[in-house]
């Protein structure tokens, strides 16, 4: 039944004429092809459900974000709100603007410079490797999966052409609220933003926000509520009330494509499809996402508890 109805909307998806634009800001990204599609669903049951092209690697870019707060707020717990807020933005997720106004402590840790500074509390004093080794540790671990890795040549692209990173970065640390030089924050930044997965295994990876992962829970659950909250009101970054209003439950864009949404309790869903609408997030992601919460009553927001197929009444 769950995967009768997620084919259907891949199948009305791939006949979309409106794709979309790919991010072409990161040069190694300007080239795939946006007819792609994919759709994945965990659920609390360990079943997984997928259609279109599950298996086909992408850039997880800002998706990335969700696990280095992860990390960060498992180590320094409430100290990490002296660095950055945790209030939604009405600014795009690249603003410069915004971190001014802001006197270099940024508004969340989802908007590029919130997250910078992620990066740079995770990093610590320590050896950029090694933060990234910790995080690709921590996703194969959420997946399941030790094939997860870091594509190079994406992350080069990105160091490269970066120049609003690069500014983002310089900003935050002549307001004294980077610890590490830019060049180490922003090359562990990068390659952060280069992991590459399928959409099968960002919906295993995304498990342990919805509280279904199996084994041992990888982080606090105060740390999930933390993040879902945040997902929820800053994870679209200005179109986030918008996605709150269309779909209704956390979720993470990057502009790779993907989108990583959580129903708490029940279930972990990826989506991928290439091409962007104006707010940076994937056009067909969010439309598939609208189209999957209508249909099984998904949104937080509904007066009526839901049902996923499959998964026994509470
Ligand atoms: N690496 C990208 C950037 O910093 C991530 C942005 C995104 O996915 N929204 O611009």
């Amino acid at each position: 039944m769950l995967q009768t109805i997620i084919d259907e909307i891949g199948a009305q998806m791939r006949g979309e004429e409106d794709r979309g634009k790919v991010a072409d800001y990161i040069p190694e990204l300007s080239c795939i092809d946006p007819r792609q599609f994919a759709l994945s669903v965990c659920l609390a049951s360990g079943e997984q459900f997928s259609t279109g092209d599950a298996d086909q690697h992408f850039s997880m870019q800002s998706i990335s974000k969700v696990f280095t707060l992860a990390i960060a707020l498992g180590r320094l717990g409430e100290g990490l709100w002296r660095r950055v807020g945790r209030e939604p933005s009405n600014s795009a997720f690249n603003s410069i603007v915004e971190v001014e106004l802001s006197a270099g402590r940024p508004r969340n840790p989802f908007m590029n410079a919130g997250a910078i500074l992620v990066t740079d509390a995770i990093l610590a004093k320590g050896v950029p490797r090694h933060t990234l080794a910790e995080l690709l540790h921590f996703i194969r671990a959420a997946a399941g999966d030790d094939s997860i890795l870091i594509n190079p040549v994406v992350a080069a692209s990105e160091k490269a052409t970066g120049d609003r990173n690069w500014a983002l970065a310089h900003y935050l640390r002549s307001c004294g609220n980077l610890t590490n030089t830019v060049d180490l924050v922003l090359g562990t930044y990068f390659h952060q933003c280069a992991i590459e997965l399928s959409c099968a295994q960002l919906a295993r990876a995304g498990r342990f926000l919805a509280g279904i992962q199996s084994g041992p829970p990888l982080i606090a659950a105060d740390n999930v509520r933390n993040i879902n909250a945040l997902m929820m009101t800053c994870g679209h970054y200005d179109g986030s009330g918008e996605f709150a209003f269309r779909v209704g439950i956390p979720a993470k864009s990057g502009v790779g494509g993907g989108i990583l949404a959580v129903v708490p309790g029940a279930a972990s869903i990826a989506v991928w499809s290439p091409g962007l609408n104006s707010f940076g997030n994937s056009k067909l992601g969010t439309q598939a996402l609208e189209l999957l919460s209508k249909r099984l009553g998904l949104s937080l927001f509904e007066p009526e508890p839901f049902r996923l197929p499959g998964v026994a009444a509470a």
